[in-house]
């Protein structure tokens, strides 16, 4: 009874270890996913909407819904502009930084 079961499920597209749906492709993800802005994604699907540079193994800035890499938002949305010699201290300052306007709202 339980075999019919799994070839059940199998039939139905429901792959055993799948971790979710990749928010990008729209495919199971059976190795390793990147959890952001609601969704599961592969790890290489999960990339900056400006220069495509993944975001699964780093930090990221959201706006609107889609994902930027930390240097890509900086020079886009920071108010004063991010000059390039202070990234570091940009970065450094991730999860201590508090949005103004939360755009995600
Ligand atoms: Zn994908
Ligand atoms: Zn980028």
């Amino acid at each position: 009874m339980l075999v019919l079961l799994q070839s059940d499920l199998s039939r139905q597209g429901v792959p055993t270890g799948a971790k979710g749906v990749c928010g990008s492709c729209q495919k199971p993800i059976a190795g390793k996913v990147v959890k952001a802005l609601g969704c599961a994604w592969h790890p290489e699907h999960f990339v900056c909407a400006r220069c495509g540079g993944e975001l699964g193994g780093g930090s990221f800035f959201e706006k609107d819904g889609v994902p930027y890499c930390p240097r890509d938002y900086g020079r886009l949305f920071s108010p004063r502009g991010t000059p390039l010699g202070a990234m570091g201290t940009f970065c450094g300052a991730l999860g201590e930084v508090e949005p103004s306007g939360r755009p995600w709202d």
